[in-house]
C-alpha cells in the first residue's frame, strides 16, 4: 500500500483504520491508542567499509503495538526506507496479525541501504551492527521484538542477526527464537518459501466454498475449473499459480510478467513457464500460448479470479472499470488503490484483501518461533507412534473384512505427520478460520462496504479487547 498525493503513508493506514474505526464501538481513547506507533528507534552508526571508508548508515525499528508481546515483523534493506514508511508497516503487522490470531504485535525494520551497492561483507557487517545497537537497546529477542525477513532482506541476513544474537546473549536457551526466516539448519522451518503463495490459495478457496458469496457472483462453487489469471511470476504468484493448478484443479489462462503476458484457454503450467522465461530470458512466446501486447492486459482479461502477485497499485481508477474477473485476490500488498476498491463495490466485484490473504509468511513464521522455543522439530515425537498406531488399525480393518487396501492407499493412511505436513495445515486453519472470521463480520453489519473494511473492524476489536481485558497500566 502507498500514500497518496496529500497523505504520508502512515496517515494512509490510519485513514483506513478510522473508516473501519467507524464500525466498531470502541472509546475515543482505545481507538487512538491502537492507531499510535508506540516506540521507534531510529539510530545512526558507523560501518567500515571494504576500501577503508567509514560510511553512517541510518536504519530504524518501529513497534507499533505492545499489546501482545514479542513485536514481529520484517527488516528491509532499501535506499528509500525512511521512520514514515517503517511505523505504517508495522502498523499493518498489528493488524495483519491480529486477523489471523498470530499473537504479536506489529513491528517492522530498515537500513537504508541499496544492498546491491555493498559486498556481501559489507552486508554483514551492517546487519550485525544493526542486530547490536537493537541489543543494547533491549529492541529484539524472543519475548521483545523477532524480525523477519523482507525487501532486500533473505536466509543469510536472519542468520547473521541470530548469530549476532546469540553471541551477545550466550545464555538465552531460547536465543534462537530473536528472529525467523533462518535458514532450516539454523533453526528454520520447512514450508515457509511457499507459505505465502498457499495462503493464498487457502484463503481464495474458502470464499468460493461459501455459497452467499460465489451465488451473488453468479460463480458455481470451488475451485474446480475456474480461470485464473496470475500478476508476477515470483515467489508468491509462482506458488499461488502451483497450488491452485495442484490442489485447486483450477486452469490459470494467464501469466504476466513485467516484460509480457501470455495466455492458453487450456491453462498453464507455472513450472514450464518458470523454466521458459528462464532458458529465453522471457516469458513471451511459450509454446502453446499467445502472447499479449501490454503486459497489464492480462489484468483485463475475462476470467473468474483474478491474482495481482507483483506491485502495488497496479489496479488503479485508470484501469479497474475494465477488469473483468469476479473475484480478485490481493496476493501483493496494496495491489488496488482506494479508487478502485469504490468501483470493484460498486459493480459487484469482491475483492480479498492483501492484509490477511497474504498472511502465510508471517503464520508460519510464526510457527518457526514456536518451534524454536521448544527446542524441537515439528513432527518428531508423534510420526512414528502415528505411523505405528495406523498399521494396527489398518491392519485390524482388513482382517475384519477380509479385504487388503491398495499399496497407494496403504501409504495415504500409514503416513505419520513430518514438519512440512503440520505446517501446511496449521496454515490451512489460520487461513480457513480468519476468512470465515472477516465474512461473518462483514455480513453482519451491511453498512460495511467491502472485505478490507471487514477485516480492519475484525483487527480493531481483537486488539482493542486485549487492551480492554488487560486494563491500561499503572
Ligand atoms: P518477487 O520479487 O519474488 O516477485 C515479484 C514478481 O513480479 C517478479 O517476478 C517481477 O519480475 C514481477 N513483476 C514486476 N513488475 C511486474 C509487472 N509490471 N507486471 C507483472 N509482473 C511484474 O516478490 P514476491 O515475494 O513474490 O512478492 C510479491 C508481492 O507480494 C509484493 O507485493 C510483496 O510485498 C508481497 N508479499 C510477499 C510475501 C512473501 O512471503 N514473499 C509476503 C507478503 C506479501
Amino acid at each position: 500500500m502507498s500514500a497518496d498525493a496529500n497523505y504520508s503513508f502512515f496517515e494512509s493506514v490510519g485513514k483506513s483504520f478510522d473508516k473501519a474505526a467507524h464500525f466498531t464501538k470502541w472509546d475515543k481513547g482505545i481507538l487512538t491508542q491502537i492507531k499510535a506507533c508506540n516506540s521507534v528507534y531510529r539510530m545512526r552508526f558507523p560501518v567500515k567499509m571494504d576500501d577503508g571508508r567509514i560510511e553512517v548508515i541510518e536504519a530504524y525499528r518501529a513497534q507499533h503495538s505492545h499489546h501482545k508481546a514479542p513485536c514481529k515483523g520484517g527488516i528491509r534493506f532499501a535506499a528509500e526506507v525512511n521512520q514514515d514508511e517503517v511505523m505504517a508497516l508495522a502498523a499493518l503487522m498489528t493488524y495483519k496479525c491480529a486477523i489471523v490470531n498470530v499473537p504479536f504485535g506489529g513491528g517492522k525494520g530498515g537500513i537504508k541501504i541499496n544492498p546491491r551497492n555493498h559486498s556481501a561483507y559489507e552486508l554483514e557487517k551492517i546487519t550485525r551492527r544493526y542486530t547490536s545497537e537493537l541489543v543494547k537497546k533491549n529492541f529484539i529477542g524472543p519475548g521483545i521484538d523477532v524480525p523477519a525477513p523482507d525487501y532486500g532482506t533473505g536466509e543469510r541476513e536472519m542468520a547473521w542477526i541470530a548469530d549476532t544474537y546469540i553471541t551477545l546473549n550466550p545464555s538465552d536457551i531460547d536465543g534462537l527464537g530473536c528472529v525467523t526466516g533462518k535458514p532450516i539448519t539454523q533453526g528454520g522451518v520447512r514450508g515457509r518459501k511457499e507459505a505465502t503463495g498457499l495462503g493464498v490459495f487457502f484463503g481464495i478457496r474458502e470464499v468460493c466454498n461459501m455459497p452467499e458469496i460465489m451465488t451473488k457472483l453468479g460463480l458455481p462453487l470451488g475451485t474446480e475449473g475456474k480461470t485464473i489469471v496470475v500478476q508476477g511470476l515470483g515467489n508468491v504468484g509462482y506458488h499461488s499459480a502451483k497450488f491452485f493448478r495442484e490442489l485447486g484443479n483450477a486452469k490459470v489462462v494467464s501469466i504476466s510478467e513485467y516484460e509480457g503476458a501470455i495466455y492458453c484457454a487450456d491453462g498453464l503450467n507455472e513450472e514450464e513457464v518458470f523454466q521458459h522465461r528462464k532458458a529465453t530470458g522471457s516469458i513471451l512466446n511459450f509454446p502453446g500460448a499467445t502472447n499479449l501486447a501490454k503486459s497489464s492486459d492480462a489484468l483485463e482479461l475475462e476470467c473468474d479470479i483474478l491474482i495481482p502477485a507483483a506491485l502495488e497499485n497496479v489496479i488503479n481508477a485508470e484501469n479497474a472499470d475494465r477488469v473483468k474477473a469476479k473475484l480478485i485476490g490481493e496476493a501483493a500488498n496494496g495491489p488496488c488503490t482506494p479508487e478502485a476498491d469504490e468501483i470493484f463495490a460498486k459493480k459487484g466485484i469482491v475483492v480479498i484483501p492483501d492484509m490477511y490473504l497474504n498472511a502465510g509468511g508471517v503464520t508460519v513464521s510464526y510457527f518457526e518461533w514456536l518451534k524454536n522455543l521448544s527446542h524441537v522439530r515439528y513432527g518428531r515425537l508423534e510420526k512414528r507412534f502415528t505411523e505405528n498406531l495406523n498399521e494396527k488399525i489398518l491392519g485390524q480393518i482388513e482382517e475384519l473384512t477380509g479385504k487388503k487396501v491398495s499399496p497407494e492407499q496403504r501409504e495415504l493412511i500409514m503416513h505419520g505427520p513430518d514438519e512440512i505436513d503440520l505446517v501446511h495445515s496449521g496454515l490451512e486453519e489460520s487461513m480457513i478460520s480468519a476468512t470465515r472470521e472477516i465474512v461473518a463480520c462483514w455480513h453482519t453489519n451491511p453498512e460495511i462496504p467491502d472485505m478490507r473494511t471487514a477485516a480492519y473492524v475484525v483487527a480493531i476489536n481483537k486488539v482493542a479487547n486485549a487492551y480492554t481485558e488487560l486494563g491500561i497500566f499503572p
